[in-house]
């Protein structure tokens, strides 16, 4: 078990679920033993406080293929989903939430359109939204058509972390040296072929929702900020608007002053004031291109990806032997 490569990886963040560890675990088990392969259910405690480290422990004695792997603390569940991605050793790696919201019984689905299709990844797309709120659903339209725009890929609607992906994909991923990954944007970005399954989106079984306002905010920032610097480019542009305002005011002052109908005293105020202020807003712009500049080399993606090299298939020679 420890040594040999198991077909199939199902990795499962989980931060504070006791309510639904029990009901999870019996479906999952009963269904993963019945799939005829050799699988790891890899569950990445996010540095639970309350009895899901114990839970999972107790759980392991008697199941071989469930690994635990605990973080020190709550680190998010991207920030999960990215140790499940170096940890897992499975020729095919699956992701899905511990809330049974989505259908274990959808992974079958998966591993049979990845051998019809011989696609690298493997989309679980949500059919139905009505177990969402108006909000919600309204909120994350908006979020995939920006992401769409900013991205400049297909970013398939209404897919969020329940994936069936290849190793190939894993070792792609784990490749990039950014932090804060978004996965529902980086795999699509990465290019290789895929294929959607619908399926319907079941109510979370117990437990309240772990995704707070500010961890969907934080989502938010991380998904624009990982793929655009426009937020940091709009510095520029006020800066220059900014500027150019100055200088009006500054002229205007001084026709003011010529025309000799100033309050002694304000010129020198608002050319104290507007020149400085040009300067300043003009400076934050110049320093918000570097950073800019600073930020995409940072992220190290590789230029590009390659699919296929006739020289790795042995089917097909393009040299004399
Ligand atoms: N999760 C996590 N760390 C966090 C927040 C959530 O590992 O900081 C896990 C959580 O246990 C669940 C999955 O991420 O397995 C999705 O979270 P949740 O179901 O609460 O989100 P929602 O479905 O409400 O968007
Ligand atoms: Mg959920």
């Amino acid at each position: 078990m420890r040594t040999e490569q198991p077909a199939l990886s199902v990795v499962v963040p989980m931060y504070d679920e006791e309510e639904v560890l029990p009901m999870f675990f019996e479906r999952m088990r009963p269904f993963l033993n019945g799939l005829g392969t050799s699988y790891e259910l890899v569950v990445v405690d996010d540095g639970s406080r309350d009895r899901t480290a114990t839970l999972l422990l107790e759980a392991a004695r008697d199941w071989p293929q469930l690994r635990i792997v605990r973080l020190l603390r709550n680190s998010g569940h991207q920030a999960a989903l990215s140790a499940g991605f170096r940890r897992a050793r499975g020729g095919f790696l699956v992701t899905i939430d511990a809330d049974l919201q989505d259908p274990p019984e959808v992974i079958a689905e998966f591993l049979a359109a990845v051998r019809e299709q011989d696609v690298d990844v493997v989309y679980g797309v949500r059919s139905d939204r009505s177990s969402d709120t108006w909000v919600k659903r309204t909120t994350a339209r908006m979020y995939y058509r920006l992401m769409c725009r900013l991205v400049g890929e297909e970013i398939p609607f209404d897919a969020g972390d329940f994936r069936l992906v290849s190793r190939r994909v894993v070792d792609a991923v784990n490749a990039l040296p950014e932090d804060g990954r978004v996965f529902r944007l980086v795999i699509p970005w990465l290019g290789f072929p895929s294929a959607q399954v619908r399926y319907v989106r079941a109510e979370r079984v117990a437990g309240t929702t772990k995704y707070n306002l500010s961890k969907m905010l934080r989502l938010a920032f991380d998904s624009v900020t990982a793929f655009s610097a426009a937020p940091l480019r709009l510095a520029t542009w006020l800066g220059l608007l900014g500027g150019l305002l100055c200088c009006a005011v500054v002229i205007g002052a001084l026709v003011v002053k010529l025309a000799g109908q100033s309050i002694p005293g304000w010129t020198s105020t608002v050319l104290a004031v507007g020149v400085i202020g040009a300067i300043q807003l003009l400076c934050l712009g110049l320093l918000g291109e570097y950073v800019a500049r600073l930020f995409q080399s940072s992220q190290r993606r590789p230029q590009f990806l390659v699919g296929y090299d006739s020289l790795d298939d042995p089917g097909h020679h393009t040299f004399p032997e």
